[in-house]
């Protein structure tokens, strides 16, 4: 799967806004339009930023994948500011809960939980 380079621009109205710029595949950045993202307290104490990702939010930069490759392998995945990815909220579709990304199993399409209860 190709890799591209993603611009991020998340509006938080009165409190700002977060910005970052991000490796991802079409398809992962297709799967989060439309979720619900949770990034805590980021700007200042009681500020929980939250919100469903819109399209108009994740915007592709026009940098070849071969490029994307080469500065990945030194930078990862987060090249800088936030990476929507790693802050998805997933509803487990078993249990109901609601859990962060990494405690997804996304190949399952369950939470980690329910996955080794199966
Ligand atoms: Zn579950």
């Amino acid at each position: 799967m190709e890799q591209y380079l993603w611009k991020f621009d998340f509006d938080c109205g009165r409190m700002g806004s977060l910005d970052g710029l991000f490796i991802a595949t079409e398809k992962e950045v297709k799967n989060i339009i439309g979720k619900k993202a949770y990034f805590g307290e980021v700007l200042g104490k009681h500020s929980e930023v939250y919100g469903v990702i819109k399209e108009t939010e994740i915007e592709k930069v026009d940098l070849d994948s071969a490029a994307v490759e080469k500065v990945s392998k030194i930078l990862g995945k987060t090249w800088s500011g936030f990476n929507p990815l790693n802050y998805i909220k997933y509803e487990c579709p078993n249990c109901g809960e609601e859990v962060h990304n990494e405690e997804f199993n996304k190949e399952k399409g369950l939470c980690w939980n329910c996955s080794e209860e199966e």
